[in-house]
């Protein structure tokens, strides 16, 4: 292909071999310690203060390291894991119904649709069970059952109920007991907290990340941080489609700044469409609103049989329904994996049996478990979720039928890591939806919890002490040429930005690249469309950079600086997302390509051609390079995947 060149494969270093069940425990205890002494000396960077990097900051600073932590909202915790809604998984068997260790990692490997990578499933599988003791312990206060066990609910691709929940408001709840371990240490002086700061550039000396430039969004002041090691915890990217589930904050600038810098970008194309958000009502919305996989337990997803059926679906009889995915996936039935829910919804109405406006809309219903478990238990267990979808629409969901459509909703790609969780710029860690994560090509509902947790608790707490331990590392400050050097790049592209002065806001090209993105690199690719959208983006980014509007200055608060920034990089992202989702010729998870697909209309995986990562190296300004890491399946292996 003309868009990229291809470089030399990569391979995951640290990844251990032996049997799976040993690997993570025989890592750990391989990894090199830094001894308590040495901690207190040693200055750890954590942007984010999500679950990913709350978690992981309260830990570090806990063990004794100095943490300085990041985030451009006023308080950590606005950070945008409190909007999850439906829960986290955890392989505890409370339910006695099957589940396992194995079992976990068997249905994350298959959900993924076969490009993860076996070990560092296997481990997230394992500390799963960790990570309900550690947020029980802080007082989380998780759904019970009648007996006194934490409660559980099904997600999507499992046939357990392994899912831990606090109503629909679990990212909310984890989030205040990592916030509460953060509040901690700051107020014992081991984590210097800077709100409203954006992280800007990484500064890398001698190969290795040291420090990051940042500005204070209040005052506009640009300062240099230096540390032993920098940790990237800043989410997802999902907000390159303008309309998503995401928080309209969420934006992939940190990572993006690092992926300049030397940083691969894994899978860019991997974004996940949740089949559950209140349709899209008009061209006025900024945002969309998720209704929680967790419904899809109790709500039965159904159009008209007939085309054109437009009344009102109390008057549609029960034999004039289609109960589409329990009538095509019986075994797993409304409970079936986001990425082939949202692609069936997307059948249905395409075959004009979608309903409300536009006929973009399928519905979730819930009057056979009103009637069977009585009202007031679906109030309980959902009852936020029902008040939020009636407080968008103005429809009572008690009463009708919800109306849903598939959305943008989270983004599997991400800077590529090892095991250690180490991006390919030595002392630049990635956790949380930043990094590329163990999901795959396709997310199951209530992981990414589960693996923010996973990654900021347990598991670099472990990596990174080994890197440290190979410190000491020479002393830098704001002097070193490096450091200078990347607060002028900071300086110059906000005063670049400013100096345009044009006469288009930057929400209105923020949303036009959003439109190309959706229809072109979507819920369904196709060669002509990835081509015709990548120059669609060159040629509005080229536009962007001379006609976008930032009024004010730089020297306080300025909301459209700080957003041009963000949709400049969602300019240089798109075009690798939509390049990486030409060169990946079959369809997998949320990835699904019109040329592959099964003749009853699946994706169509090629295993011999595709079964590996593909991690970017940033081109400049010429073509990205390629670099493929090839994934071994020796327990779960690769079949084509069936919820049927
Ligand atoms: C509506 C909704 C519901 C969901 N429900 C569930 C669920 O039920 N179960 C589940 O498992 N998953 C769920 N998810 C997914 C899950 O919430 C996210 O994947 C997860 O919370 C991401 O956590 P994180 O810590 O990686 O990032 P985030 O929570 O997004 O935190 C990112 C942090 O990075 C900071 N940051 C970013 N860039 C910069 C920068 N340049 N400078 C400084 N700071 C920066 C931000 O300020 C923030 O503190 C849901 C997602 C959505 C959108």
């Amino acid at each position: 292909m003309d868009l990229y060149t291809e470089g030399d494969p990569i391979a995951d270093a640290k990844a251990p071999d032996g049997p799976i069940e040993t690997r993570w425990e025989r890592r750990r205890f391989e990894a090199k310690l830094v001894n308590p002494a040495n901690r207190r000396k040693l200055t750890v960077i954590v942007v984010g203060t999500g679950l990913a990097g709350g978690s992981a900051a309260a830990t570090l600073a806990e063990q004794g390291y100095q943490v300085k932590s990041y985030c451009y909202q006023d308080s950590p915790r606005r950070a945008h894991s409190i909007a999850a809604q439906g829960g986290i998984n955890a392989a505890k068997n409370y339910r006695n119904d099957g589940d396992s260790v194995h079992r976990l990692f068997y249905d994350t490997v298959k959900g993924g649709d076969f490009r993860s990578r076996e070990s560092n499933v296997h481990r997230l599988a394992e500390v799963s069970v960790n990570i309900i003791d550690q947020c029980v312990a802080q007082g989380v206060p998780f759904a019970r059952e009648y007996g006194g066990l934490l409660d559980t609910r099904s997600f999507g691709g499992a046939q357990v109920q392994r899912t831990f929940y606090a109503r629909g408001q679990t990212g909310q709840q984890l989030l205040l007991g990592a916030y509460q371990a953060l509040e901690r240490q700051i107020g014992l002086g081991n984590v210097e907290m800077n709100a409203r700061h954006e992280m800007l550039e990484l500064i890398i000396v001698d190969g290795r990340a040291r420090g990051i430039v940042v500005r204070d969004l209040v005052t506009g002041e640009i300062t240099t941080e230096m540390a032993d090691a920098v940790v990237l915890a800043s989410g997802g990217y999902g907000n390159v489609f303008y309309l998503s589930t995401n928080a309209k904050g969420c934006n992939v600038t940190a990572s993006w700044r690092a992926h300049r810098k030397g940083a691969y970008f894994a899978n860019p194309c991997y974004t996940q469409i949740h089949p559950t958000c209140i349709p899209v009502s008009g061209d006025h919305q900024s945002k969309l609103t998720l209704m929680s996989e967790s419904l899809r337990n109790d709500g039965r997803v159904w159009v008209p049989k007939a085309k054109g059926d437009n009344r009102a679906p109390r008057d549609i009889p029960e034999d004039e329904r289609d109960y589409y995915l329990e009538r095509i996936y019986p075994s797993f039935g409304n409970l079936v994996p986001r990425d082939i829910a949202s692609r069936a919804a997307k059948n249905v109405c395409d075959e004009g049996r979608g309903v409300g406006p536009g006929g973009l809309g399928v519905y979730l219903d819930f009057a056979d478990a009103i009637n069977r478990l009585g009202r007031k238990a679906i109030e309980a267990k959902y009852g936020n979720l029902f008040e939020m979808y009636e407080r968008i629409t103005g429809e009572d969901p008690y009463q009708v039928p919800m109306r849903i459509y598939p959305a943008v909703h989270y983004t599997m790609g991400g800077l590529w890591v090892d095991y250690d969780l180490q991006s390919t710029i030595p002392g630049l860690f990635v956790i949380g939806e930043a990094n590329f994560s163990d999901h795959g090509a396709n997310r199951l509902g209530a992981s990414a919890l589960m693996q923010g947790l996973a990654d900021g608790y347990f598991v670099l707490p472990n990596t990174l002490a080994n890197y440290l331990a190979s410190g000491p590392f020479d002393k830098v400050d704001a002097s070193h040429p490096a450091a200078v050097e990347a607060r002028a790049t900071v300086e110059d592209r906000l005063q670049r930005l400013l100096a345009i002065n044009g006469d288009r806001t930057v929400d209105s090209f923020h949303r036009e690249l959003g439109q190309i993105m959706w229809e072109h690199c979507g819920m369904e690719r196709s060669e002509a469309g990835l081509r015709k959208a990548i120059d669609e983006i060159r040629t509005l980014r080229d536009e962007f950079w001379q006609r976008v509007r930032v009024p004010g200055d730089g020297e306080g608060l300025n909301q459209s600086l700080e957003k041009a920034g963000r949709v400049a990089d969602f300019f240089e992202l798109a075009e690798l997302m939509c390049i990486d989702a030409l060169h990946r010729e079959e369809s997998c998870g949320g990835h699904f390509r019109a040329e592959h697909q099964t003749p009853d209309g699946e994706a169509q995986r090629d295993d011999e051609r595709f079964a590996y990562v593909a991690a970017w190296e940033y081109g400049g300004t010429g073509q990205p390079v390629l670099h493929k890491e090839d994934l071994k399946f020796e327990y779960v292996h690769p079949t084509q995947r069936s919820y049927k």
